[in-house]
């Protein structure tokens, strides 16, 4: 037979699932796609060796399908290693549907989605990410047990987004802590990039400390709103990398640390909510150390929600949430000294701990099955 001489670009575009760059030994994807509701998914697991994955859903107004696998593929894989870090039984998952939220959300198309979730039978559990609401997983409830942050008063543990505020919080101060020897963020120049469901809660603590808050949102209707609740500022400028701060807390999407970002990059810290914010995690990460900006990774600093739902599967109350959450703190502050003593980025040294107790549960799996 002869083979055909093809070009890189074209073999991705050829291999656009096993070939894809951010495709990390994934477990399985499911396509999920629905005529009559114009339902279509894509549900990543990436592993299950701490335990059923569990992720949120995301539904986005995708430019193309590539961006949504891409997506889902990586936001997954995070999932894995924040369940890791933090010390929970869960494995990495996560979904997206493609379509505006605003504009195409259903209760159809959402409870066609709860049908697919129920059909993996609990090996991925769902959650609410951005473009959800408690408000959406309670309806996906009716036709599945698989899913996480319900309402409190259907006996979930409601949004998840202020405990992952203030995870970011606690992340944000021992970050300071590494950088200014102090984690008082009183008078300290943050950022915040994004003012949604996450990005608010933030400002609210940040601003309760008597930080000076920046803000910034394609939202323009949102920044008015939480400028004048929270007495902050609106950045008037364009280009909010070049400025000079003490902390940048990325809240929107992820990837805003890239090439092109990162050279301009004036903060000496950064520590937000967002996933992914390094666009690649190991270039990008190794930059920031050069550039002596402590980076608080994002997949530590930013489990607080997950925290929150896997009380719904663990039966913890409110308190041990708040402790849990809170303890991100110390966790952070031991993976930015362990990443200076071993110089490597604080991005390697928290993947290190999760991956290290992933492998030694695989091997505990593995001798259970033989027993
Ligand atoms: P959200 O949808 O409530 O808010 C996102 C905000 O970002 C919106 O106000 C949007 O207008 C704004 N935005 C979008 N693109 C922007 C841009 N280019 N520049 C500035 N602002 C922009 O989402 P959220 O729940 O607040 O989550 C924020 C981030 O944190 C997401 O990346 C999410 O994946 C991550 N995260 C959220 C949770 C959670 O509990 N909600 C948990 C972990 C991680």
């Amino acid at each position: 037979m002869e083979t055909e001489v093809v070009s890189k670009s074209e073999l991705k575009k050829l291999n656009p699932v096993f070939g894809q760059l951010s495709f990390d030994n994934h477990e399985q994807v499911v396509f999920c796609n629905d005529k009559d509701t114009g339902l279509k998914a894509i549900i990543s697991i990436h592993n299950t060796v701490m335990g059923p994955a569990l992720g949120g859903t995301r539904m986005w107004q995708y430019n193309n399908e590539w961006e949504a696998l891409n997506d889902v593929l990586r936001l997954s894989r995070g999932m894995t290693y924040k369940s890791a870090v933090t010390g929970l039984n869960l494995g990495g998952g996560k979904a997206v549907i493609i379509g505006n939220a605003k504009t195409q959300k259903t209760p159809e198309l959402m409870l066609r989605f709860g049908e697919f979730v129920h059909s993996l039978g609990g090996k991925y559990i769902t959650a609410e990410d951005v473009g959800m609401a408690t408000s959406d997983m309670d309806l996906v409830r009716t036709v599945t047990p698989y899913v996480t942050g319900i309402s409190e008063d259907k006996g979930g543990a409601g949004n998840p987004s202020p405990i992952t505020a203030y995870g970011v919080f606690m992340g944000m101060k021992a970050a300071a802590y590494h950088a200014f020897g102090t984690n008082i963020l009183e008078d300290k120049i943050v950022y915040v990039q994004g003012i949604g469901n996450v990005g608010e809660a933030l400002v609210e603590s940040l601003t309760n400390e008597g930080a000076k808050v920046f803000i910034t949102d394609i939202n323009k209707e949102r920044l008015e709103e939480v400028r004048d609740k929270y007495n902050v500022n609106i950045y008037e400028g364009t280009n909010i990398y070049a400025e000079e701060m003490d902390v940048y807390a990325p809240c929107a999407l992820g990837a805003t640390i890239n090439d092109k970002t990162l050279p301009q990059l004036r903060t000496k810290v950064i520590a937000g909510a967002a996933n992914n914010q390094l666009a690649d995690e190991n270039k990008h990460g190794l930059l920031l150390k050069e550039k002596g900006i402590t980076y608080a990774p994002d997949f530590l600093i930013n489990a607080g929600g997950i925290i929150n739902v896997y009380a719904e599967l663990e039966n913890y109350d409110k308190s041990e949430i708040i402790r849990k959450t809170e303890n991100l703190y110390n966790t952070t502050l031991e993976i930015l000294n362990n990443a200076d003593a071993n110089g490597i980025t604080t991005h390697q040294a928290a993947f290190d701990v999760a991956k290290s107790r992933i492998d030694a549960r695989k091997l505990k799996n593995n001798a259970d099955q033989l027993n």
